[in-house]
């Protein structure tokens, strides 16, 4: 059976997209086609496309909101699922059990938007995840990347997931005992994140508002944050200064090839200024590395995800 084959009888069964731009589901805003890409909306959606995907022999790759990624101009081969529409049930809080008084647990769906999930956290008076203001992406993404800030990371927040293994297409629920969590990395080896609880504490919502404001308000004066990009480019290096600082004073704000530039606003954002091409932030990206290298002896590690072809 060729992969031609495989490919379109999955297309078929389940009117998956085919050859579509991974542009539209990056905030990049590059990456070439995925050969098939589907959109499930639920666990049992998404079980059926993975078995299909297994039996056919066909690879699969997983975006969320695709805020932290970097797609080739090729694209990805075999099978994309986009999560950003799974999510079954809303934000939810559970019932109180034996937690603590001043502690509730929270329930979410990996595709829920972050920015959901702590608007509602707020409303409920709880606090642990305003520093989520102004991060974009999916819940799913945000605990894949351990997403944070300086001083505060989701996984501080995190009680369990609920995860699927891809090879063998069995539910788990992970204690946060059990996870893997560091610098803007959860390890889940071949598993699919469906879903979260969070311990949450209740605290003043003026107060857990404010801080919220706070932040947004910080962040929007000095990130980039209306522009194409997949935020920061490089992960702060241990016992040093923060990549965007090493970038600035390498004299690398504004330096730009074809459409990608590193921000005037941030160095640590290489902004997509409205024709970059995958090649050209990865240029840039060398470009970046090598100065700072020569420059300071320190060596870079790239925080956003390069997938594909
Ligand atoms: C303007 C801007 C500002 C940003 N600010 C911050 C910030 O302050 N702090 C910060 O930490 N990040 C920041 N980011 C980066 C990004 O928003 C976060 O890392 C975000 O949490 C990623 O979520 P996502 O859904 O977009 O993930 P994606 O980019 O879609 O995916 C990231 C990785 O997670 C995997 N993945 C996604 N969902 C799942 C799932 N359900 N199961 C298994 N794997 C999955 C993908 O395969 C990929 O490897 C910023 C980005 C932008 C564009």
């Amino acid at each position: 059976m060729t992969a031609d084959k495989n490919h379109s009888r999955l297309k078929e069964n389940f009117k998956l997209l085919s050859q579509e731009p991974l542009r539209r589901y990056t905030s990049f805003r590059v990456g070439g086609p995925a050969d098939l890409l589907g959109l499930p909306k639920d666990r049992q959606s998404l079980v059926d496309l993975l078995l299909a995907a297994k039996k056919e022999n066909i690879p699969v790759s997983i975006i969320g909101g695709g805020t932290n990624i970097l797609v080739s101009d090729k694209g990805i081969r075999g099978l994309v699922i986009v999560l950003s529409e799974f999510k079954s049930l809303p934000c939810r809080v559970e019932a109180p059990q034996n937690t603590q008084k001043d502690t509730k647990t929270i329930i979410a769906d990996a595709g829920e938007r972050l920015s959901t999930v702590c608007n509602f956290a707020m409303d409920q008076g709880l606090s642990g995840l305003e520093f989520a203001a102004g991060i974009p992406g999916t819940l799913g993404g945000a605990i894949m990347m351990n997403a944070g800030t300086a001083t505060w990371n989701i996984s501080q927040a995190v009680a369990s997931v609920e995860t699927i293994d891809t090879k063998t297409l069995l539910y788990q629920t992970l204690e946060k005992k059990d996870l893997a969590f560091s610098y803007r990395k959860l390890c889940l080896e071949d598993n699919i994140l469906l879903g979260a609880h969070f311990t949450l504490t209740t605290a003043d919502p003026k107060l857990i508002r404010k801080r919220f404001d706070q932040q947004m308000k910080n962040k929007k004066a000095t990130q980039p944050v209306s522009l194409a990009s997949a935020g920061c480019f490089f992960k702060n290096p241990p016992n040093n200064l923060p990549a965007g600082k090493l970038i600035e004073d390498a004299g690398l704000k504004g330096k730009k090839i074809n459409g990608a530039m590193v921000s005037e606003l941030h160095a640590n954002f290489i902004i997509n200024t409205g024709n970059a091409r995958c090649a050209d932030i990865l240029a840039l990206k060398r470009l970046i590395q090598k100065t700072v290298f020569e420059k300071f002896q320190i060596q870079l590690e790239t925080e956003v995800k390069v997938t594909g072809e």
